[in-house]
């Protein structure tokens, strides 16, 4: 085995398993016989931000701790990340990507054009896991963009990983999700035409905070600073599954107002509910809360 240093960086939303992923990609390596490290990057640490994990494989112990700027290999656990985030930035040219939509490769645009592998993981996850869970479908998809490690490591990874946290029964779902991804990727060249925004610029420099003050300085390249702003945090970006409210089921409990995370539930002058959908993340809470089952989650982010 010739040296070589294979780094994989995940892009997903908390909830999805992204960072879970990393960690039994790493275990999968190690039980192919290499030395591997997985760890995670939050940004805001919310169900449904996103979300970074990186896991590095070598074929010699790793020294390296940093993040994976350069990765071989990206996996997109949401399709419409790239729409937000420049994700695909420095994915090496002879990089590939694992991206968790329907469309074929060909109709995927990335942002850059290289060899692609799509599959619908989050319709895998719904069938199998009853959950849009995601983590062990890329997973399976995986094993078909790489080949370092194979996918009978990955799903012993699986097994003992999600066994040991879930149980036996659910290790075996979460097997059969990766194994429906592996034979489902479809592969091809994805499309290189959308914009990556180059250098931004995350976080205001101390030079535009002024001095003895609090940070008022409002918003600066999509990050929200300051008391009293989070309503300039359209957090209705971050949703891949939209709560649907049925009226006539209401009982006018109130509970999904008050366990709404985002403040999204307004309560009408006749405790009627309204949506504001510019900041429902799709955590499903109010769904799951309400009793009189007057709150259905559907796929997608449109306003039905
Ligand atoms: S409206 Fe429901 S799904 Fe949307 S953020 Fe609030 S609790 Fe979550
Ligand atoms: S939890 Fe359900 S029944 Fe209660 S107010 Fe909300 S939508 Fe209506």
């Amino acid at each position: 085995m010739g040296a070589r240093l294979f780094e994989v960086r995940f892009h997903g939303r908390g909830g999805q398993g992204a960072v879970m992923a990393a960690q039994t990609l790493a275990e999968a390596a190690v039980l192919a016989g290499y030395f591997a490290q997985a760890f995670p990057y939050f940004g805001a640490e919310r169900r449904g931000a996103p979300v970074k994990a990186f896991t590095r494989i070598d074929t010699k112990r790793i020294a390296l701790k940093s993040q994976i700027y350069q990765p071989d290999l990206l996996v997109i656990l949401d399709e419409g990340l790239p729409s937000i985030e420049p994700v695909a930035e420095g994915l090496k040219p002879e990089g590939r990507a694992v991206i968790n939509t329907s469309l074929p490769p060909e109709e995927y645009d990335l942002g850059v054009e290289v060899e692609c592998f799509t599959v619908d993981a989050t319709t895998i996850a719904l069938e199998k896991l009853k959950a849009p869970i995601v983590n062990t479908s890329i997973l399976g998809a995986i094993a078909r963009a790489q080949d370092m490690v194979p996918l009978k490591c990955i799903l012993d990874a699986i097994m003992d990983k999600f066994g040991e946290r879930l149980g036996e029964r659910a290790a075996k779902a979460n097997l059969e999700a990766a194994e429906a991804a592996y034979s489902q990727v479809m592969s091809g060249r994805c499309r290189g035409e959308r914009i990556l925004r180059k250098g931004q610029q995350w976080l205001p420099s101390w030079e535009d905070i002024p001095p003895g003050v609090a940070l008022i300085v409002g918003s600066k390249e999509g990050v929200v600073i300051g008391p009293g702003s989070s309503w300039q945090n359209f957090t209705g970006t971050w949703r891949t599954q939209t709560p649907i409210y049925i009226q006539e089921k209401c009982v006018r409990c109130l509970r999904c107002w008050w366990a709404c995370p985002e403040g999204t539930i307004k309560r009408l002058d006749d405790d009627y509910m309204r949506w504001d959908y510019r900041y429902c993340k799709g955590c499903g809470i109010c769904a799951n809360i309400c009793p009189a089952k007057a709150v259905e989650m559907k796929r997608g982010t449109k306003e039905w």
